[in-house]
């Protein structure tokens, strides 16, 4: 794959101003904050977690739900959206039109740092897909693939500084990685009923739903893997049990992190971008 060109991201990085686009999965695998002062030695100029993008994702879902008659599929994990377009053709108008976080990322990074290259950090396969057909993303290195760069640079036992996220940061889309995250966090309840949201996680379930589709349901929050993002193929092999327990501990521990305004992102900083298609 053209984008995850491991020895050309390594060359890049040591002459070119990288930023990395980090999911909130990542804590599944790696540790905060040490991961900052990793990707910082390995040279990273800029440092970006996609909460964000998931917070200008969700008022975009949160618009089009206001208005929507028939069945909404989510479209922010790429899998669904691979299944869907292959062996679900009659559900394609259902996708909705919306950028995932990562896109979303991708393009405030384009806007706030033009000079920069971008490189997205995945959990999995169908990740690697979506960067790769985007224009906003430069390159991507997938978790198993980080794990080893870490090892072989040796920045395991590096102490981590007390580098904070560079921009862009939100606390409660922490848990967009966990089965539901993106229904839990767009604060969906006047605009839908609880009863007609579905999140179902896990492709098998996913396609039995849509083989047999509930028609009360107007809103599917779905995820390809068992457990959500933090389930993705090139995730470690801890149990979904403890990986979610380490984002829920993310989570709490962002809550009562001090960052500073200029690091947080509010809707200003998107002005002018557009997140559908
Ligand atoms: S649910 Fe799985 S396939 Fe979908 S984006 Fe997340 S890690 Fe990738």
């Amino acid at each position: 794959m053209k984008k995850n060109n491991i020895n050309l991201i390594l060359k890049e990085l040591k002459h070119k101003k990288m930023v990395a686009l980090v999911a909130p999965s990542f804590v599944a695998d790696f540790e905060y904050p040490k991961i900052l002062s990793q990707l910082e030695k390995l040279g990273f100029d800029k440092i970006v977690e996609l909460t964000f993008g998931a917070k200008l994702v969700n008022r975009e879902y949160h618009k089009i739900l206001k208005s929507s008659k028939g069945l909404v599929i989510a479209t922010v994990c790429p899998g669904i959206v691979e299944v869907v377009n292959k062996n679900y053709p009659k559900y394609k108008k259902n996708l909705i039109r919306v950028d995932s976080p990562m896109i979303a990322m991708a393009k405030i990074c384009k806007k706030i740092y033009p000079k920069h290259k971008t490189v997205f950090l995945s959990p999995c396969d169908y990740k690697k897909i979506e960067a790769n057909k985007s224009k906003y993303v430069d390159y991507v290195i997938d978790y198993e693939q980080l794990r080893e760069i870490f090892k072989e640079k040796k920045l395991n036992n590096i102490k981590p500084s007390k580098k904070i996220f560079d921009k862009f940061y939100n606390d409660y889309t922490k848990i967009y990685p966990l089965a539901g995250g993106l229904s839990k966090t767009a604060h969906l309840n006047d605009v839908i009923k609880k009863n007609e949201i579905k999140h179902i996680d896990g492709i098998k379930k996913v396609m039995q739903f849509l083989d047999k589709p509930d028609k009360k349901i107007k809103f599917l929050d779905v995820n390809f893997c068992v457990g959500g993002c933090i389930g993705g193929s090139h995730t470690c092999n801890l149990s979904i049990a403890k990986k979610k327990k380490r984002i829920i501990a993310y989570l709490n521990k962002a809550k009562r992190e001090r960052i500073p305004l200029s690091r947080r992102g509010t809707f200003e900083r998107a002005e002018g971008l557009k997140f559908t298609y």
